[in-house]
């Protein structure tokens, strides 16, 4: 490894991004702010860009870039559009790519990251699961190093084999338990959620997370789209990845043996750790975390999915059978439906019922090149759109 390694942080100003500038605000000797990128939060990013000072900004917003450059005295270069993503990902300085910009958007420059052989880190869960054969494949053929940084594909990692190789048989894994928090709606029925407001929902009892994140956790398609995830990075099947519901959020994830053993990360739920982890494997750095005081937790509880009350997991479960382009389009429904529930277009109780519906009128193609995920996407969201406009849910 270089002696300082160059970072650049997509999606900057988010939850992830802000996590990961503090654990290199820690570490001045160790990494070093190469760019970052965000959509359009300009005061956010004039601060960063005021501490930091990266060699390079990129704003998805064109006017956010203008009032940006006007107001930034730095000799930071501030640009705009969709290849000034991919070429901050994958300019030959740089050695390790944050991966935190939020849904299908942050798909194209993960995947440039990924085809120039860098360390991604990955938060963008989306990106896996439009595009899971075509990203795994473009991380094998650049030499890339793939370090998870959801907490519990992070928490899996490190269970693992150090030397996995991809099969569970050979190193008598059974199977890998996911954790989920069961978010904020927990123990309720589907009767009782309908009236269920945007401000209830992102309110998640442990962690605090971005708006889309957070009313995914209150579905349950987080972990849906996490189970995809699980299989992808860990080349395993559905049936491998049983979902329990632990609302403590103290255990990230486990992994079972064939004689019985269960490996599992604990930590405070603070995603510093595993971006820390990622970021320094195969060592270890002091991410800025409170220690864990078992005492203080005292109990864990566990529990089966609700899967009648949250039909998301479900639909993710089968958006994944069914393979192809079907996860792409579970996921462009999902945003459409998140989005319009956040502004109050769509009630709690439709967002997997509209998901359903786009799923049903979706012809699966298989993914042999990106065009046929972003053309799917494209049609997903379309076909979202068409049904709220005709209020035919
Ligand atoms: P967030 O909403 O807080 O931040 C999103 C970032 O992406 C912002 O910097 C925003 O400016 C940028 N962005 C949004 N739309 C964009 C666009 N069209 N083009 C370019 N940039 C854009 O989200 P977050 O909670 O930090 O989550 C980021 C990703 O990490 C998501 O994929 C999420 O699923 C994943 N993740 C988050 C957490 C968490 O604790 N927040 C945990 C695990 C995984
Ligand atoms: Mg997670």
């Amino acid at each position: 490894m270089a002696d300082v390694q160059n970072v650049t942080v997509l999606g900057a100003t988010g939850s992830i991004g802000q996590s990961t500038l503090d654990v290199i605000r820690r570490h001045p000797d160790k990494y070093r702010v190469f760019a970052l990128t965000a959509a359009r939060s300009v005061e956010q990013m004039a601060k960063d860009i005021a501490e930091f000072q990266p060699r390079y900004v990129v704003m998805a917003d064109e006017a956010a870039a203008s009032q940006l450059a006007e107001q930034t005295t730095s000799a930071t270069e501030i640009l705009s559009g969709g290849d000034a993503f991919a070429t901050v990902a994958s300019h030959e300085e740089v050695h390790q790519v944050m991966a935190a910009i939020v849904g299908a958007a942050g798909l194209l420059p993960s995947l440039a990251a990924a085809k120039a052989g860098k360390r991604v880190l990955l938060a963008n869960k989306e990106s896996l699961v439009m595009a899971g054969p075509l990203f795994m494949q473009a991380v094998e053929q650049g030499g890339a190093e793939l370090l998870p940084v959801d907490s519990e594909h992070n928490a899996i990692f490190q269970s693992m084999p150090a030397q996995y190789s991809g099969e569970f048989a050979p190193h008598g894994i059974d199977k890998i338990l996911l954790t989920a928090s069961g978010g904020p709606f927990r123990g309720k029925q589907r009767s009782e959620l309908q009236d269920v407001t945007p401000a209830q929902a992102v309110a998640h009892p442990n962690w605090s997370m971005g708006a889309k994140i957070s009313v995914d956790s209150a579905t349950l398609m987080n972990k849906g789209l996490e189970l995809i995830e699980a299989c992808f990075l860990f080349h395993c099947q559905q049936e491998q990845v049983q979902v329990v519901v632990h609302p403590q959020s103290v255990i990230h994830s486990m992994v079972q043996y064939c004689d019985g053993s269960v490996i599992a990360e604990l930590g405070q739920p603070d995603m510093r750790t595993p971006i820390a982890y990622g970021m320094a494997w195969p060592e270890r750095i002091d991410a800025g975390v409170k220690h864990l005081d078992l005492f203080d937790i005292a109990r864990f509880d566990f529990m089966p999915p609700d899967e009648t009350a949250f039909p998301c997991l479900r639909l993710a479960r089968e958006a994944f059978a069914v393979g192809g382009t079907m996860p792409a389009v579970l996921n462009a429904a999902n945003e459409v439906a998140v989005d319009a529930f956040l502004r109050q277009e769509l009630s709690f109780n439709a967002i997997p019922d509209l998901i359903e519906q786009v799923m049903k009128r979706h012809a699966v193609e298989q993914i042999d090149e990106l065009q046929t995920v972003l053309a799917a996407d494209n049609w997903a969201r379309g076909c979202a759109r068409q049904l709220m406009a005709e209020d035919s849910l």
